[in-house]
């Protein structure tokens, strides 16, 4: 199976869940039981780590889709969800992304990807409203970053 049609089935396999169906742990469970199947523990387990840390940030406007942050260790990434007509309906700005997904195949996600779809799922993303000079002042800092790296 090619890497973007097992993420595409990781997008799915958040998507098929229902806690009001299922109730929180068992939803929980099986969530993990289907990702142990696709992704390394060890992806799981940093992605759990950073939404323990309360490292996601959703950024949310009135006039457009959702902004991730993830906090990692050493940076601040950008995470985009939902790119539903994209080949790899994801997107993150951490070299793992870049290196490990799209061009060496070797993984579906990173642990920021997951941590955010995750997060999002279970509404324990770090709430944020912006404006719209909130917004230029973001994509600026992220524009210079993209430059340092
Ligand atoms: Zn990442």
């Amino acid at each position: 199976m090619l890497s973007s049609e097992l993420a595409h089935l990781v997008a799915i396999m958040l998507q098929s869940v229902d806690h009001a169906e299922l109730g929180v742990q068992s939803m929980l469970d099986d969530l993990m039981t289907k990702f142990r199947s696709v992704l390394p523990e060890n992806v799981i387990i940093a992605a759990l780590d950073i939404i323990d840390k309360e490292n996601v940030i959703k950024y949310s406007t009135p006039w457009s889709y959702p902004h991730y942050e993830v906090h990692g260790s050493a940076a601040t990434y950008k995470v985009t969800l939902d790119m539903i007509m994209s080949p790899i309906p994801f997107y993150c700005s951490c070299s793992a992304f870049t290196y490990a997904v799209l061009i060496g195949g070797s993984h579906i996600v990173c642990k920021h990807i997951l941590a955010t779809c995750l997060a999002d799922k279970f509404s324990l993303c770090t709430e944020r409203p912006i404006t719209q000079i909130d917004l230029e002042t973001l994509i600026a800092r992220r524009h210079s970053n993209a430059i340092d790296m």
